[in-house]
């Protein structure tokens, strides 16, 4: 029996291969990009505009940040509170492109101790965890000079 894949936040991301990308929404006014994705107001306050559409944003990014992540990182990540919080590598990524910071928990087996800030790393399909039925979907970051 294999477990039902089900990204745990509808419409953050799309694909689950070499396909995988993180998906926000642009202001067809003003292009400011939002993510998480921003439906109906343009948030830019210099701008009225309330036509947004989806847009895949960059793959790879930088590093601006990142921690031992000892305790839940806040909302948009999601996390399960019945689960205890497994101490992992969080990392924030300034989008190559979009110049936006999107955070995340890197890829299993990466710590803090492979990290620096500066470096490079892509968006990959990730596991938050599994339950019985469903295997929940996510994003994590890769550096791109690991391929495991
Ligand atoms: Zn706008």
């Amino acid at each position: 029996m294999s477990l039902t894949p089900t990204p745990v936040v509808a419409g953050l991301f799309a694909g689950d291969g070499d396909d995988f990308t993180l998906l926000g929404t642009r202001c067809r006014a003003c292009a400011s990009v939002f993510f998480p994705r921003e439906e109906f107001n343009c948030r830019n306050p210099g701008c009225q505009g309330g036509d947004l559409e989806e847009v895949p944003l960059s793959r790879r990014g930088r590093i601006w940040s990142y921690t031992d992540s000892r305790y839940r990182p806040p909302s948009p990540y999601v996390t399960n509170p019945e689960l205890p919080w497994e101490p992992c590598a969080l990392i924030a990524v300034e989008l190559e492109a979009e110049r936006m910071v999107v955070l995340g928990q890197a890829v299993p087996g990466i710590t803090v101790a492979d990290l620096a800030v500066g470096m490079e790393v892509e968006a990959v399909p990730g596991v938050l965890h599994e339950d019985a039925e469903t295997s929940w979907t996510t994003w994590k970051w890769r550096p791109t000079g690991v391929t495991a």
